[in-house]
Parts: structure tokens; C-alpha cells; sequence
């Protein structure tokens, strides 16, 4: 099968003097595009069922899609979580575990916005908001040096564990950066799966820690966001 992960940051306005204003969506562009994933016969599946399908465990629902979040914006709960609720979808939201309930310190010439603090995180877990690892300080893995590149992957995944009370599968590199040596030690942090960005769908033989994601940007017009999810079924492989 073809599944296509979405890749979102902040669904709010755009505030003024915003550096990187593709980091948004806005509510009611993303309301457009729920309605329309609705419309179309999508379904949410979470990375737990996809792994489960891609060992031959389970199967998933014909169109299938995993809307994710990077980052961990408060706006994420207060925002994006009811229109979510409203059409029925579930999404996975990568935390930068260090700075859970602080804000988004590693652009630092980005205007700081309120991140998620634990308490939102038990909420919207329980709200059935599935999360994963995006490193602890929000690290550009691939230019670490081995010891601190593992060192991020593992400790943010044991901290997410902890706050979570479940083990932690999926990870998402920050920046999008990685290579094969980052995919290693993903894999030797205990990582099952991992999200590149690439404007692909997955297939039954994507590599599960080179899985690809379509980023959604304020600049995705309706047209746009329907013919990703369209022509791209056509693609195969890389
Ligand atoms: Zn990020």
C-alpha cells in the first residue's frame, strides 16, 4: 500500500515578524484540509498500526494517512487537537524532550512560542495523541560527532518513555537531517521507525527509518495539498 505522512509545525496566524512564516498553517487551512482527507475516505492510523502492518500483523484501512506534528507547540493542543477531535483524526506529535514546556530555544531568531509541558502531554496522550522523539535540544544529528548524536537519540527517548509510561518507536530527525550513520544509531537507541521530509509516499518497502513525510506549509493551496495526495500514490519507491 501507499500511506503519505503529513508533516505540520504550528497550526495558528502568523504572527508578524515571523522568520520562518512556512512553519505555520493556519486554523482554517487546516480545517480545509481535514475536511477534505475526510471527504476523500481517509484514515488516521497511528506508526504503532503501520509497524504492526509492515510486519504482517495487521492490515490498514485502504486509504490510510498519519498527519504528524514537529516540535511540540502548545498551539498543537489548543488549536489543531479540537478541529483534530471535530473530523476524527489521531496524529503523532515529536517532542523535543529537553524543552518540554519551555519554548522553541533552538531558533533562537525565531519569535519563542510556549511548547507543551508534561501535563498538556499526559492530556492529549489521553485524548489519544500518540507522541515521539524529534532528540532532545532539537540536534542536527547528522553533523554530531557519534557520542552525541547517540547520546541525544537515547536520552530523549528514555525521558519521552518516562513521561509517556510507554516505550518510545518513532523518532523525527530535526531538520529533517540524517544519514546513514544517523539511521544506525537510531536503530541502536531502540528506534523502530524514523521521518525524513520528502514529498513521497511510503511504500511496503520504504526503509522504516527513512520513512517520508509531505510537508504542509501556509503555502499549500487546496489544489496543491489534494494533488500530493493524488498524483503521489503513482510514485513508486525513490
Ligand atoms: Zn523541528
Amino acid at each position: 500500500m501507499k500511506l503519505p505522512i503529513l508533516l505540520y509545525h504550528k497550526i495558528d496566524r502568523i504572527p508578524a515578524g515571523s522568520r520562518y512564516p512556512r512553519n505555520y498553517v493556519t486554523p482554517e487551512q487546516f480545517e480545509a484540509q481535514l475536511a477534505f482527507l475526510a471527504r476523500r475516505g481517509y484514515t488516521s492510523v497511528t506508526f504503532a498500526d503501520y509497524l504492526a502492518y509492515r510486519r504482517g500483523e495487521r492490515l490498514l484501512p485502504r486509504r490510510a494517512v498519519i498527519i504528524t506534528f514537529d516540535d511540540g507547540y502548545r498551539s498543537n493542543r489548543t488549536i489543531a487537537l479540537p478541529l483534530l477531535r471535530q473530523y476524527g483524526f489521531g496524529a503523532t506529535i515529536f517532542l523535543v524532550t529537553a524543552y518540554v514546556g519551555m519554548t522553541n530555544r533552538w531558533d533562537a531568531d525565531e519569535i519563542q512560542e510556549p511548547l507543551l509541558d508534561a501535563a498538556d502531554v499526559r492530556a492529549m496522550q489521553a485524548a489519544g495523541i500518540d507522541f515521539g522523539s524529534h532528540t532532545a535540544t532539537h540536534a542536527r544529528l547528522a553533523t554530531l560527532r557519534p557520542v552525541e548524536a547517540l547520546r541525544e537519540l537515547r536520552t530523549s527517548r528514555e525521558r519521552l518513555g518516562e513521561l509517556l509510561g510507554k516505550p518510545v518507536r518513532v523518532l523525527g530527525y530535526p531538520y529533517g537531517d540524517y544519514n546513514r550513520e544517523t539511521m544506525q544509531f537510531a536503530r541502536d537507541a531502540g528506534y523502530e521507525a524514523g521521518v525524513i521530509i520528502r514529498r513521497r509516499m511510503n511504500t511496503d518497502t520504504t526503509d522504516l527509518l527513512e520513512l517520508r513525510r509531505i510537508p504542509i506549509t501556509c503555502l499549500t493551496s487546496p489544489g496543491r495539498f489534494a494533488w500530493d495526495l493524488f498524483r503521489l500514490r503513482w510514485f513508486h519507491g525513490s
